[in-house]
């Protein structure tokens, strides 16, 4: 796949969707461990109302405003910090753009760029602090390093990259979210946010890769 049309682009985040919702318990055990456990719950949530809005939108044109809306049904449904910081995952990187009916490899991976800038200036973390930054940072710069024009060559490569920063988060304390007030206490576990990227990353590879 060398563009991501709307209709593909739907497709792909309807699969990012049931990808979160299938792996409730997995992100729940996640956050009990480390957090307060209800992050599986909390995106849960958020994908529940993006496939609702992304179901009314199949007539839809703008690339972008798919991204747009399940950024913005994220927010308004999860709440919270994590709310914010995933409806920016989505939103963040759609608000430069000009409207286009497909992207192709170098425009998702630019859209993905703005997006962790965003997160990072509404959050605050950087890699290294414990949270989904330290996996999607490593899966933009994958993202924008890859030589290729295909989708799914240019997800696989985030995904691994992101899965290599969900390892990299068991290493290190937490100094955001409930988390951090178990300091070095929270060494040995994954955070929950990263791996939800990992997550999400993995769905984007194997729509694209046709599975
Ligand atoms: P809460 O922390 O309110 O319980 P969740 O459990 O849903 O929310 O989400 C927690 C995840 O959110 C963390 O694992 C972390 O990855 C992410 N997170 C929290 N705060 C920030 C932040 N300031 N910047 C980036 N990610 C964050
Ligand atoms: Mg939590």
């Amino acid at each position: 796949m060398k563009v991501l049309d709307h209709a593909s682009a739907r497709q792909m985040l309807l699969c990012c969707a049931d990808a979160i919702i299938s792996s409730k318990p997995l992100l729940t055990e996640v956050d009990s461990r480390i957090g307060d456990g209800d992050h599986g719950i909390g995106m849960s949530v958020g994908m529940e109302k993006v496939k609702e809005v992304l179901q009314g939108m199949e007539s839809e044109r703008n690339v972008y405003d798919l991204f747009r809306e399940t950024g913005k049904a994220m927010l308004m449904s999860m709440g919270g910090a994590s709310g914010v910081i995933f409806g920016t995952m989505f939103m963040g990187g759609t608000k430069g753009g000009s409207p286009a009916e497909s992207m192709d490899t170098a425009a998702f991976a630019e859209m993905m760029r703005e997006a962790l800038a965003a997160v990072k200036l509404r959050g605050k973390a950087e890699v290294g602090d414990k949270t989904m930054v330290d996996a999607f940072e490593p899966a933009v710069d994958a993202m924008l390093a890859y030589p290729g024009q295909d989708f799914e060559g240019m997800l696989a490569a985030a995904e691994e990259a992101a899965a290599a920063g969900v390892e990299r988060t068991k290493e290190i304390p937490a100094k955001f979210g409930r988390a951090k007030f178990l300091g070095e206490r929270s060494v040995g576990c994954q955070d929950a946010g990263a791996t939800s990227v990992w997550l999400l990353f993995q769905a984007m590879r194997r729509y694209a890769a046709g599975q």
